[in-house]
């Protein structure tokens, strides 16, 4: 593939002498699990986000899920309760709420920014709803007055899934006058999985809170639910972010800023470069200036995603599909299956992610563009019969 949709392997490269500088330090460290790493870790992402609680964990869906238990076991959320969550996410969002004993309650999308429609979110109210999950899908923040608004006016905790967009800003303030998406709501779940905008080698999460009692919660859950040694509060978990994880995301946090600069960038590029009637940008002006481009998703119109894909394929193009199928259409989740959720089912047809990591120069991000308007052009004017 000459323009391999993620090149893993080449992003870490260029760490790879910082990365090797770690390990060696927490191989000669002798501490294995926890300590001066973690912490270290812990401090840096608080301050980054400016959230006073950040706590390490073993990854994003056990960010998300530690978070939502902790929520049960103080009292804030009952089983049965319900979630708000949008239709159009990936299944970790939706596995964490069930996990808990809640009930999820999608919420259909925006067409236009992809993310959760606010406007829906009123009429999905009721006496059971007790919080909403807002995801920052593709590195776009999903906070705006409507969302503020809804969660004031029904006392709802707010549980970001910060997975895609770490760095991100948003526009309008958190409920703790901050702007950093992770900082928005009462909790956060992140992933350091090694494709996101910053990636461990291998699993990594955390959660960042506002709230004390949650903080000391889901710490204390994801050790065996043990507040001090050998003294267990909880039926607990193993969930702890290895201290040799905790080391790579040092060396990479500092260069976040510039990654993520990078990859607006390159969206800057393709939002200027693609031309085809087949296609649908993704409006800048509604994504917002300072999102981070997780990814840069297009919609291929008129039933010719898969065919534009293989197309760019035999072109030498990588691409990606977030995602083929939403999380109320698979088979685990069949007793959500019957419902009516039109927006995120259309997408799940339409949307294409293109190359947009920093390994993906800004020529060949111009490449690309041009391929990709050839080929969409040639499938635009093929006769389907
Ligand atoms: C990646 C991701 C998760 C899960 O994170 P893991 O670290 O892979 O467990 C959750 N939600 C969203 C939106 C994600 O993209």
């Amino acid at each position: 593939m000459k323009y391999p949709f993620l090149d893993l392997g080449k992003v870490n490269e260029e760490y790879a002498q910082d990365l090797i500088q770690a390990s060696t330090r927490v191989i000669h460290s002798g501490r294995y699990i926890g300590g001066e790493e973690v912490a270290s870790l812990e401090r840096e992402i608080s301050d980054y986000l400016s959230v006073p609680y950040v706590v390490a964990v073993s990854n994003g869906l056990d960010a998300l899920r530690l978070i939502l238990r902790a929520y049960v076991l103080l009292g804030d959320f009952k089983p049965g309760d319900e979630v708000l969550v949008p239709a159009n996410t990936y299944i970790a969002s939706v596995l964490a709420i069930t996990d808990a004993g809640l009930v999820p309650k999608f919420v259909d999308a925006d067409a236009e920014t992809l993310n959760l429609d606010t406007s829906l979110l009123e009429a999905h109210i009721n006496s059971r709803t007790r919080g909403i999950m807002p995801v920052h899908l593709y590195g776009r923040v999903c906070w705006d007055e409507t969302l503020a608004g809804v969660i004031q006016k029904h006392g709802l905790k707010v549980i970001e899934d910060c997975a895609q967009a770490f760095g991100a800003d948003s526009s309008v303030p958190g409920l703790y006058g901050t702007s950093k998406a992770g900082s928005l709501g009462h909790a956060a779940g992140m992933s350091f999985y090694p494709t996101k905008n910053i990636g461990a080698l291998g699993d990594a999460g955390a959660i960042a809170t506002h709230s004390q009692e949650i903080a000391q919660a889901v710490r204390a859950l994801a050790n065996y639910g043990s507040d001090t040694r050998y003294h267990n509060i909880y039926q607990g978990f193993n969930c702890r972010m290895d201290p040799i994880q905790a080391a790579m995301l040092r060396v990479k946090l500092p260069m976040l800023e510039q990654e993520n600069a990078a990859r607006r960038e390159r969206a800057k590029i393709y939002n200027s470069r693609l031309k085809s009637p087949l296609i649908v940008k993704p409006n800048l002006t509604s994504f917002g200036v300072d999102q981070v481009w997780h990814q840069y998703v297009i919609r291929v119109r008129d039933g010719k995603r898969d065919a534009l894909k293989e197309a760019l394929t035999l072109e030498g193009v990588g691409t990606d599909v977030h995602y083929p199928t939403p999380p109320h259409l698979q088979p685990c989740y069949a007793a959500f299956s019957h419902l009516s959720l039109p927006v995120a089912e259309q997408l799940s047809h339409e949307v294409l992610s293109l190359p947009i990591t920093t390994t993906t120069s800004l020529e060949e991000t111009t490449e690309i563009a041009a391929i990709l308007n050839r080929t969409a052009q040639s499938l635009y004017y093929t006769d389907e019969t």
